[in-house]
């Protein structure tokens, strides 16, 4: 694998299918199954590394967030990928920056509502990426249900020439979301933290099982999380997969997304919900401690 810092470098050393896969680092077993998966599908496989400040709202969040360059070079390297793009963000952002990719109301509920500004910092890096990087496919977790739709917004919206494929969340065993961030969370919020992922198990339950009223699944989700009183929640919606618009009723693919915040960590979650088959997507669990705490 070859680290490079420039479109330029990047674009030099790509040959054939391209895929690429956007992380802001710390990698953990949720990255890792996407470039596995893109390994599987392409000629050369691309791992971007970028904490994107445009993305962050508060300073304290962006500064804080955990960054580990050796580790992840490893962890991708491992994993498959040809390219590791490390670009610093003079290289991304080189003047005062003018453009902004917005893609309306898609980024307008659930997390674009509580981060203000979040989903433009998420479009414009990613189709700045996506002109510098010139990859033919690229992928996204499932896990930020409404940043992949952001990304197929701006995909069709632009007409980049890529295909998006969203991947299934890895869980930890215990079935909490992984999450670079999860590193912040002690021996005494885990319990609180997991209650997100309980709900949406029962949400996917009770989907499988015919029920198709958002407010039921909502209801579902809001009192099992009602027994967890160190949780600040945000948000409890159902929305669909393809524009991130809530939905009264699940006719067509959608997610049940949760957000809340547990001991000053804000977690996100959701299951996807497919009326087609009749089958909600849990994601996938690990069998043992996630590489994030250190094991291999
Ligand atoms: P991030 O580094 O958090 O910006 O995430 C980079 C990519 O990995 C995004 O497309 C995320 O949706 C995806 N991702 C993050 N966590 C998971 C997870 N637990 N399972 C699957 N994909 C994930």
């Amino acid at each position: 694998m070859k680290t490079v810092s420039t479109f330029n470098g990047a674009r030099e050393l790509a040959d054939g299918r391209v895929g690429l896969v956007p992380t802001m680092g710390y990698l953990h077993e949720g990255h890792l199954s996407l470039i596995e998966t893109a390994r599987s599908e392409n000629d050369t496989v691309v791992v971007s590394v970028f904490v994107n400040p445009m993305q962050f709202g508060q300073q304290k969040d962006l500064e804080t967030y955990p960054r580990d360059a050796g580790r992840d070079s490893a962890l991708a390297s491992d994993a498959g990928a040809d390219i590791m793009f490390t670009p610093s963000v003079e290289h991304m952002y080189p003047f005062q920056h003018r453009t902004v990719v917005s893609v309306g109301t898609v980024a307008e509920g659930m997390e674009g509502a509580h981060r203000p500004g979040h989903f433009d910092g998420v479009a414009t890096v990613v189709a700045k990426l996506f002109a510098g990087l010139q990859p033919d496919v690229a992928y996204f977790g499932r896990k930020d249900a409404q940043q992949l739709a952001v990304v197929r917004a701006l995909v069709a919206d632009l007409a980049f020439p890529v295909s998006v494929r969203g991947i299934s969340t890895v869980r930890e065993a215990d079935g909490l979301a992984l999450s670079s961030r999860n590193v912040k969370i002690d021996e005494t919020n885990r319990a609180t933290a997991l209650s997100l992922s309980t709900s949406l198990m029962l949400v996917a339950d009770a989907f499988e099982a015919g029920e198709r009223k958002s407010r039921v699944l909502r209801d579902i989700v809001r009192q099992s999380l009602a027994l967890s009183q160190q949780l600040a929640v945000d948000h409890v919606e159902v929305a669909r997969s393809a524009d991130a618009r809530t939905v009264d009723a699940i006719d067509a693919e959608a997610f049940v997304a949760v957000a809340g915040t547990v001991g000053g960590v804000r977690l996100i979650d959701n299951v996807t919900l497919d009326p087609s088959t009749g089958t909600a997507d849990r994601g996938t669990r690990l069998t043992r401690p996630s590489i994030l705490y250190g094991g291999s």
